[in-house]
């Protein structure tokens, strides 16, 4: 049985349709209301999401005030020039290895959430974020999605000048401002989908399609992200692997983000996010 995870006012919560069911009130308090801790708990996941069917919902998800699903992961990875074509525009040769890079996991937000622009030359990147359900080290890319409790979208905007202030470049930082990690509007677990390597992905801003790729042509697959990281890291339940993006973000043309823009991203089978920019103070 599959299951949709949301986060709804910071309470887990499964999504049937078009309604929620809270976490804790639907297990009978068997299972906390703590998004992360729900991340540990997949067969229970499994089975209350058979019986949602005969159960009251809590509420309409359009209505619902959506948390990132997985709000404080423990690590956050990026991946960067992960697609052929994003290679290109950014003028790089293909990498040979993963090219990872950390997003801090206070830059994580909703789906709906504001993201805050600190400069003019801030960019979207729409992705496949991979998260992690059982964790381990020294991962078998044989083994990799069994240890992938699930998939969601994520936003890794990106502040291009911060990024690269300094020689050579910091992506961690430029990636990391505050509201740069938007994130949802669920996470639906790997056995939802028919095929989890080959998912449409879509960038809209403001209606305008600036990404569509599909996420078979990921350079590194999320199998072989997982193992590669468990190799470095040991893996925990709730980290999250954002795989990177496809071509056509704003560097590559000047056309970045600006106030007021609404950011939209969407992944086959799972859902669609929007994000409104709001410009603030500058960095620095
Ligand atoms: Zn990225």
């Amino acid at each position: 049985m599959t299951f949709r995870l949301a986060n709804v006012a910071g309470r887990a919560a499964l999504v049937r349709d078009e309604h929620y069911y809270d976490l804790e009130q639907i297990s009978a308090a068997a299972v906390g209301p703590d998004p992360m801790q729900a991340l540990a708990e997949p067969e229970r996941l499994h089975a209350l999401s058979a019986r949602l069917v005969d159960a009251d919902a809590t509420g309409s998800l359009a209505k619902a005030d959506l948390g990132a699903p997985v709000p404080a992961p423990r690590n956050c990875y990026g991946i960067g020039l992960n697609y052929g074509k994003h290679v290109a525009e950014a003028d790089m040769e293909l990498p040979e290895v993963p090219m990872v890079f950390t997003k801090f996991p206070s830059c994580i937000v909703g789906p709906n959430a504001d993201v805050r622009l600190r400069s003019d030359g801030c960019d979207y990147e729409g992705e496949l974020v991979a998260v992690i359900g059982t964790g381990g080290s020294d991962i078998a890319e044989a083994d990799a999605w069994d240890h992938v409790i699930g998939l969601t979208v994520g936003q890794d905007i990106s502040d291009r000048p911060a990024q690269f202030m300094a020689k050579p470049p910091q992506f961690a930082l430029g990636k990391s401002f505050d509201t740069f990690g938007p994130m949802g509007p669920v996470l639906v677990s790997t056995d939802s989908f028919d095929d989890p390597t080959d998912l449409a992905l879509s960038t809209l801003v403001n209606g305008e399609v600036r990404q569509d790729d599909r996420t078979s042509s990921l350079i590194f697959g999320v199998a072989t992200l997982v193992s590669f990281l468990s190799r470095i890291t040991t893996l925990r339940t709730g980290d999250v692997i954002f795989t990177g993006t496809p071509d056509g973000v704003g560097v590559a043309d000047g056309r970045f983000l600006v106030d007021g823009d609404v950011v939209t991203t969407s992944i086959e089978g799972i859902g669609t996010m929007n994000n409104r920019c709001v410009r603030v103070s500058d960095f620095g």
